[in-house]
Formats: C-alpha cells, sequence, structure tokens
C-alpha cells in the first residue's frame, strides 16, 4: 500500500448515486485523522461505544446512527443521526457528514449498508455482513472454505423438517437462521419426534439444525483485514459460555493446543479472504476432545471474546476496526499482558441471596455492584457501557484483569468473581 496521502472526500458533496455509481474504491482510500474526518457507525451499542473511544483517541470525529435514543455509543460520539437504519434521510445525513462507514452489530440491515456503499466507503462489505446475517449463508461459506462446521440442515419451511431430520444426527439444535444472539432463538432437540414443536416454538421461521457436538472447549479467533488483503490477527481466546451467552475469556488460552491455535488462525484468515472482507471479522470455534476445530459461526465485527484487547494488546479490535476504516497501515496486535476478561450482566443489579431461589430476579432491588472493592484489586479495568437500565442478561460493562502471568490474571479474576457473586471458572 502506498503511504502517499490521498485526497479526502468532501463530506459536504455527497457522492455519485444509483445504479451507475462506481464501486466505491475503497482500497484508494486513506483517511487522515486530522480532527475534521467523521467516520460513521451503523448501531449505537457497547461496541459502537468502543469504536468511538477508540477513533476518537486518534483524532477522528464519529458519528453514529441509531433508533435508541439512549444509545451508548451516540453518547459518546460526535454526532447521532436518530433515525432507523432503513429510513433514508438518515442513511443520507450519516453519508453527507461520513468519509467511511462501518457497522457494530450483524443485524443491520444489508440495504442500508447498500445504499452507504453508493456513495461512501463501507467497509465491511454489505456482502460479507449478509453471509454472517444468515446461518445458513455462513455454513455454506465454511464448506466452500474448507472450514469444517457442525453437520447441519436447512430447514426453509415445515416441508423440509423430515428430511433434515434424516440427514442430521440427534440429540440436535434447531437455530433460527436469522436474528439469533445469546443463545436466543434455538431449542434443543432431543430426537427426531421433537423436531417439529421445536420447530414451532421457533416461529416456524427458516431455521437450521445442527447436531449437539460433545464440546472440550470453545476459542474464537479476530482477524483484521485492509483493502490491501493484509491480514493481523489476535491470539485465540478461549471462552466460556453460561446460558448461551459469553461468560469469560482468557488469554493466552488456557487449554488450547498450539497446532490448534494455528489451524484456527489459518481458518479465520482464510474465511476473511473468502469473504472478500475488510475490517474487523470475528470466527468462533468449538474444539473436540480429540483436538479437532469446529467452526460456529462468525461475527463481522469486534467481537465481546475482544474485548480484553483494550487493556492487554498494544492495539485493540477497537483500533484495528478504525485502522481498516480508514485505510490506515495495519500492524501485528501484540498481548503485552494475560488476560482475563469476566462480562458483566444485568443480574449483578440485584440482590442474589435474600429473595426466594425462585423469584424472578427482577423482583429484587436493584443496587450497584460494589465497584470500589473491586478497583482495589491489581490489575482490574472495568467497563461500563452507560446503560442507565439494568436488567437480568442484559449487557452492562465487562472487566478485564491483567497480569505478568496468566495465574496471577487468573487469581484476581476469581477474586472479583467471588466478589461479584459469580461461579468460578
Ligand atoms: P449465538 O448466536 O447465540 O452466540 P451460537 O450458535 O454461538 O449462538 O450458540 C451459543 C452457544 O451454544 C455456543 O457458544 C455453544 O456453547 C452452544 N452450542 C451452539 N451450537 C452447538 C453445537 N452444535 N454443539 C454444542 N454446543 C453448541
Ligand atoms: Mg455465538
Amino acid at each position: 500500500m502506498s503511504m502517499t496521502p490521498v485526497p479526502l472526500p468532501d463530506p459536504a458533496q455527497p457522492g455519485p448515486t444509483g445504479a451507475d455509481a462506481p464501486a466505491p474504491s475503497i482500497a484508494l482510500q486513506r483517511m487522515a485523522p486530522d480532527g475534521r474526518t467523521t467516520l460513521g457507525v451503523l448501531g449505537g451499542g457497547q461496541l459502537g461505544r468502543m469504536f468511538v473511544h477508540a477513533a476518537q483517541a486518534l483524532g477522528f470525529r464519529v458519528a453514529v446512527l441509531d433508533p435508541d435514543p439512549a444509545s451508548p455509543a451516540a453518547a459518546a460520539a460526535d454526532a447521532h443521526v436518530h433515525t432507523a437504519y432503513l429510513d433514508p434521510a438518515g442513511l443520507q445525513a450519516l453519508a453527507a457528514q461520513c468519509a467511511a462507514i462501518t457497522t457494530e452489530f450483524e443485524n443491520v440491515p444489508a440495504a442500508a449498508l447498500q445504499s452507504l456503499a453508493a456513495q461512501r466507503v463501507v467497509a465491511p462489505p454489505a456482502s460479507a455482513v449478509q453471509v454472517c446475517q444468515h446461518r445458513a449463508a455462513e455454513k455454506r461459506c465454511f464448506v466452500a472454505a474448507g472450514v469444517p462446521c457442525a453437520p447441519f440442515a436447512v430447514i426453509d419451511s415445515a416441508a423440509d423438517l423430515a428430511a433434515a431430520a434424516q440427514s442430521v444426527s440427534f440429540p440436535a439444535i434447531l437455530k433460527t437462521s436469522q436474528l439469533g444472539y445469546d443463545g436466543k432463538g434455538q431449542r434443543a432437540v432431543a430426537d427426531a419426534a421433537a423436531l417439529p414443536a421445536a420447530f414451532d416454538a421457533l416461529g416456524g421461521v427458516p431455521c437450521v439444525l445442527e447436531q449437539r457436538l460433545p464440546l472440550a472447549l470453545e476459542i474464537s479467533v479476530i482477524v483484521a483485514r485492509g483493502a490491501d488483503g493484509q491480514v493481523v490477527a489476535l491470539p485465540p481466546q478461549q471462552n466460556l459460555h453460561r446460558d448461551g451467552v459469553l461468560a469469560v475469556t482468557q488469554v493466552p488460552a488456557p487449554d488450547v493446543a498450539p497446532a490448534t491455535a494455528a489451524a484456527a488462525l489459518q481458518a479465520a484468515q482464510g474465511l476473511a479472504h473468502a469473504l472478500g472482507y475488510v475490517g474487523v471479522l470475528c470466527v468462533e470455534f468449538f474444539v473436540l476432545a480429540d483436538g479437532s476445530l469446529v467452526a460456529n459461526e462468525m461475527a463481522p465485527r469486534p467481537h465481546n471474546s475482544g474485548h480484553y484487547s483494550i487493556d492487554a494488546c498494544d492495539l485493540s479490535q477497537f483500533d484495528l476496526q478504525v485502522r481498516t476504516l480508514a485505510g490506515l497501515p495495519l500492524v501485528a496486535p501484540r498481548l503485552h499482558s494475560p488476560a482475563v476478561m469476566l462480562n458483566l450482566l444485568g443480574d449483578l443489579w440485584f440482590a442474589p441471596s435474600d429473595a426466594p431461589s425462585n423469584a424472578p430476579s427482577t423482583a429484587a432491588t436493584p443496587r450497584t455492584p460494589d465497584w470500589p472493592a473491586l478497583l482495589a484489586l491489581p490489575g482490574v479495568h472495568l467497563h461500563l457501557y452507560g446503560k442507565a437500565e439494568p436488567r437480568p442478561g442484559r449487557k452492562m460493562g465487562h472487566l478485564t484483569v491483567t497480569a505478568v502471568t496468566p495465574q496471577a490474571a487468573r487469581g484476581v479474576a476469581l477474586q472479583v468473581a467471588v466478589r461479584l457473586g459469580l461461579p468460578a471458572f
């Protein structure tokens, strides 16, 4: 990639639109962090907020498009376009002020990205986001790239149920093809007889039936790919989920053999190339008892399992997102401290023990966890997302412990867990 700066698009002059618009020339864009250039982000949750922090640290302005007036990202951004994702006026307002636009969650309508891409640099490309939005497309992408995934069958309608039950071994998991997250949109299916009821329970929408695999552990890999095809990666993360939601991430991954880590990195890189990806991509993998690797799903954005990189790496996943979007140089991030990340869900705001165990925790009184007690521990980095209303299961923040050794980081993280009333790991 040439080091010569290229002229910035004039934010006052919306670019060409319509069918004759040239494909966006992402490779030719290099945006100077000059205090005037604005980067845009579709979506205003915590991922967008951490993107805002990274972009602003580099001297960019940031505009966020999000329908939520209380958007955590918009609260930190320079501008908030407060409309629905497909609102033409909102998209035009974003395009008018931004030199380049990214997304912070995969369910942003692809049509919104496409319409922006007619005018501005958009990364990742809508085509890649569309693949990651759809479990069947995602699995086909794994297969085409030669990356193993769980045996699966696509169910578009009830007419496909019998054939799916024939081709997938049970026990299995039925997952909606779209809009699932944090274990939502999934049903365990014990046997073929239970499949129709599970399909009905999920609303009869298109699904993927996938064999339940005996997981030894779960890992994820985050790569960043520039417009010139260069790829850099964070070290593989080892992830523990509780009730389908990420709970703990450890880096370096304590139980992952070097060959497995290398295979995961290679697979993630191959997928980024196959998708013509520009931006930060996370690939979740299962590791089976025999050490073999199975791709689970991809996220076309920074990922919860990469939040530790803010405090434990010399370049975070959000720094990489900014650099790929702005066409700035990519250098390999270095893990300078072993880290353990704990997710802070809204459950922590509700008194755990004095309510009857079968009472809904929403019935209890919210309380603020004792943050000062945690901040008194060494190497604790607390990140709260500025969400006013705690709700059980809601991601309110995360906490990363860094230390000189993995054992020391784990030791402090276990103390944090005890003080928060979280299970050990
Ligand atoms: P989500 O989009 O909600 O993250 P996932 O497909 O990643 O959905 O599933 C959530 C969790 O459920 C996974 O992290 C894993 O713990 C478990 N899981 C999902 N698919 C399988 C499977 N085929 N076999 C075993 N466990 C699975
Ligand atoms: Mg997942």
